[in-house]
């Protein structure tokens, strides 16, 4: 009987194997394919940054902006971030292009920030792999060098669920990014479980409430309960706070109540082009 059981199993084993081949292959035709072509995207212009602007909740104005990644495919389209981040991971193409959002942020930043509006500061995203596989430090230096930018206006951000995969070392790379002088928020808070002891480490200047939390309240009472208790830890810990995905009048509202410090979402605006970035600081709309 123990034979046959050990048979039964071979055989559903390999069934599974070749259902699971043949899946991977098409999904792994397609990575690959996007692979090539996110390789070739950069040099044939296909990318851009697009800002999002981020507002103060205690008089309304435009603070800052976060920069965030754009593919337009010649033939497929705008392709969102969602599906090729982890292709660029995976495949390292994340050290270049993140290089080039760095640097096309932190330009940008320089004329918004010198243009004497209530702008201080470009946040832009950081990769995990970004840190792993080159020197994320040396990076920053140069192209704050090259383009002019004071580090204080410049934000990285990292997710929450990164910094803790290895948070002993990440905390010395985090310490030595803001020895430069660059503030550092935690994205997508509330969704990667930091023990608070680490948190209490972390040499990081502001925690960003993820969306998924901000979607629901207030009629939620668990994601409105999630919601208050991350903005008195934060607050408690002396960082500004920070809610993502701001949809409706009422979100705002309630987070206003609770002294969220800062907000960005659709209720205020989408993400924009540069130009249209430029019209809405300088059109003085709010
Ligand atoms: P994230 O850093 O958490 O960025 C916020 C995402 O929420 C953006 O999606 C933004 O467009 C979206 N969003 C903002 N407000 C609202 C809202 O009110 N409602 C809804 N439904 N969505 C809102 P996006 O641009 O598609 O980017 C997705 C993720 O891709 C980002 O999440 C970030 O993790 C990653 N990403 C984008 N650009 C870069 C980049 O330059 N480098 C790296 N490493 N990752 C990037
Ligand atoms: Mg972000
Ligand atoms: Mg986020
Ligand atoms: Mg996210």
């Amino acid at each position: 009987h123990a034979d046959l059981a050990m048979y039964q199993a071979k055989e559903r084993g390999r069934g599974n194997f070749q259902f699971f081949e043949a899946h991977l292959t098409e999904r792994a035709r397609e990575r690959l394919f996007l692979e090539g072509e996110l390789r070739e995207a950069l040099h044939r212009g296909e990318l851009q940054v697009h800002y999002q602007p981020q507002f103060s909740l205690a008089d309304g104005s435009l603070i800052g902006a976060e920069a965030l990644l754009r593919w337009c495919h010649p033939d497929k389209g705008m392709i969102p971030p969602d599906k090729f981040i982890a292709i660029a991971e995976d495949s390292g193409l994340i050290v270049p292009i993140g290089e080039w959002v760095l640097r096309n942020a932190c330009r940008q930043a320089r004329i918004w920030a010198e243009a004497g509006k209530s702008f201080r500061r470009m946040a832009v995203n950081l990769s995990g792999a970004q840190i792993e596989r080159s020197d994320v430090l040396a990076a920053v230096d140069r192209i704050l060098a090259e383009t002019g930018l004071a580090p204080q206006h410049l934000e990285l951000e990292i997710t929450e669920t990164y910094i803790m995969r290895q948070a002993e070392r990440n905390i010395r790379v985090m310490e030595a990014l803001r020895d430069l002088g660059v503030t550092l928020a935690i994205d997508d808070f509330g969704t990667g479980q930091s023990s608070l002891s680490y948190l209490k480490r972390l040499p990081v200047d502001k925690l960003k409430i993820d969306r998924s939390f901000v979607m629901d309240i207030p009629q939620d009472a668990n994601d409105s309960a999630i919601t208050r208790s991350i903005l008195a830890l934060g607050h408690s810990l002396r960082l500004t706070v920070l809610a993502e995905g701001v949809e409706t009048a009422e979100q705002l509202a309630f987070l206003k109540e609770l002294a969220c410090d800062e907000a960005q979402g659709y209720y205020f605006s989408r993400p924009l082009d540069a130009a249209s970035f430029s019209e809405l600081l300088y059109g003085g709309v709010r």
